[in-house]
């Protein structure tokens, strides 16, 4: 049965996912009354936060900060695992050798200093964690260890997350409407004062004293994907859900919001060449093919045409999406011999896969679907070739197991393909999520064109601008919007306590 919809609250949250969730709960927190609105029906609810594998990047000094954390763990559990640290120091360096400095320094500070603290809450409310034991690390010497910062997931992963986050959220008092879709905000010169909701068929006006925009970016939106990503954009897959359309955007945007950050960028990966054209829920982020830095990648002209081995897999993923789109026909094989078939990520191992298997890199060359087959053979026995086996392979580290002499190199985990039987992956672009989106200040509070705060309204997840750009340290996207959710359900609530 659906939530019947007030006719007025104290506060206002626009989205479902995890941004929405944790402003709501903040709000809560000041004594006033919150309402969530989804515009998806329940059993497609929680947005892109529902799609993931729930992974939260968020700085600790040692293993005492992370005992903290997840009180669960065992001492025999601390014992195989090598956590290392992830200091405010290397969070700050990540975002911006990623965003090659452009990230708003502001916004990028609160993101990573406040970051442990609103883990800790999270906690508090009733969210539990764990060590990402099975995707971000590697047992060397009969111990885990974890590399590229991304140390800790919500147990369940991005379903568990949604799920505890909707339960506790009904324990605080929040209401949560499904199919419930904001089409524009009440506003007039004194700032936003309710939500135009359609909800069920019916258009109706719901008075508030301030909305938290959290609707996600404009993904899955194709004419606006096309206009602001550019030629070829309205061809690539969508990762997650299909309901983020730039809804909080454009209606923000409609009464005089500024607009800011990387309009162009988003954040895409290698997915299956033929997975559907949204998300799955049942399939989850499994499209995605995250094994390529001990592979190599070769076109439809059978070329190699990027360096696969530049970075940890954490660091280049979220760009790589963008230039295989760029190829022709807009995909690339990932190929593989017996020698990294057997490490390949669970993701490699699903039912609806595109993949070929051969004894011989000239049969596997033959395979490769609208693929160049002499010059693919080519390109593979060149690269082997090139590379340095001298130099031992080492997953855990940057190697320098490159190649020596290749136009494209590969500058890491170099690895010969030779040793049958050989795979290799039909992958497309899959976008995540849009860069570009409304500017905040370090409260949360919606900028106008002239640098002024909307009175009563907020914006918190995917749909801020100005924190992203090129690229994304994997991890981050759910630890942003816990983050600003948290400061923008605090300010909103703050500020409805005072309105008379
Ligand atoms: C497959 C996949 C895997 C990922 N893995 C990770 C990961 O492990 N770690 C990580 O940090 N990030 C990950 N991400 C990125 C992450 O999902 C996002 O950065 C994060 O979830 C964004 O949260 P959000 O609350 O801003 O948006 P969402 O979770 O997308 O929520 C937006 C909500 O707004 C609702 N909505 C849209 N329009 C309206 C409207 N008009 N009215 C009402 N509601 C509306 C939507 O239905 C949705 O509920 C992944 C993304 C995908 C797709």
């Amino acid at each position: 049965m659906s939530t019947a919809l007030p006719q007025s609250t104290d506060i206002i949250v626009v989205g479902g996912g995890n941004a929405a969730f944790c402003a709501a709960l903040a709000a809560a927190e000041q004594g006033v009354s919150v309402l969530v609105l989804e515009r998806a029906p329940e059993d497609e609810a929680g947005g892109n936060s529902r799609f993931t594998a729930g992974a939260f990047r968020c700085v600790y000094d040692g293993v005492e900060d992370l005992r903290k954390l997840m009180p669960d763990l065992t001492d025999e559990e601390v014992a195989k695992s090598d956590f290392g640290t992830y200091t405010e120091e290397k969070f700050f360096d990540d975002m911006g050798r990623v965003t090659e400095y452009r990230t708003d320094p502001d916004l990028c500070e609160i993101l990573i200093t406040r970051s442990k603290a609103t883990m800790l809450w999270l906690r508090d409310k009733g969210v539990r964690f764990m060590p990402i034991w099975g995707r971000q690390a590697y047992k060397i010497g009969g111990k885990f260890k974890f590399w590229g910062g991304l140390t800790v997931e919500a147990v369940g992963g991005g379903p568990g997350l949604v799920d505890a986050l909707t339960k506790i959220a009904r324990k605080n008092n929040i209401t949560v409407a499904y199919s419930a879709r904001a089409v524009s905000l009440i506003a007039d010169d004194e700032g936003v004062k309710g939500v135009r909701v359609k909800h069920d068929g019916k258009t109706v006006e719901i008075k508030c004293k301030g909305v938290v925009l959290a609707a996600g970016g404009f993904q899955a939106n194709t004419e606006m994907r096309t206009r602001y990503l550019g030629p070829g954009w309205e061809l690539a897959k969508i990762r997650g859900t299909r309901f983020n359309t730039g809804d909080g955007i454009s209606m923000a945007l409609a009464i005089g919001a500024m607009p800011t950050g990387n309009w162009s960028g988003g954040h895409a990966v290698a997915w299956d060449r033929n997975a559907p054209e949204f998300g799955d829920l049942t399939v989850g982020d499994n499209f995605q093919k995250h094994s390529y830095p001990w592979g190599i990648m070769i076109n439809a002209n059978g070329e190699r045409f990027l360096d696969e081995g530049s970075d940890f897999r954490n660091y280049t993923y979220a760009k790589n999406g963008r230039i295989i789109l760029m190829q022709p026909k807009q995909f690339c094989y990932q190929v593989f011999d017996n020698k990294i078939i057997p490490m390949l990520r669970d993701e490699y191992r699903i039912k609806r896969v595109t993949k070929i298997r051969a004894n011989t890199l000239e049969e596997l060359c033959a395979k490769m679907e609208d693929v160049n087959a002499e010059k693919a053979l080519a390109t593979i026995k060149e690269y082997n070739k090139a590379v340095m086996t001298e130099v031992p392979f080492d997953p855990n580290v940057k190697d320098g197991r490159g190649t020596r002499g290749l136009a494209i190199p590969k500058s890491n985990w170099a690895n010969t393909v030779d040793e049958p039987p050989f795979e290799a992956y039909a992958v497309t672009c899959g976008l995540t999520f849009t860069f570009g989106g409304l500017k905040i200040d370090t409260s949360a509070r919606v900028l106008d064109t002239e640098g002024v705060v909307i009175p009563g309204l907020y914006a918190t997840g995917e749909l801020v601008g100005g924190i992203f750009y090129f690229n994304y340290p994997g991890g981050t996207g759910l630890m942003n919007g816990a983050v600003f959710g948290k400061i923008a359900g605090t300010t909103a609530g703050q500020r409805a306590k005072q309105a008379p």
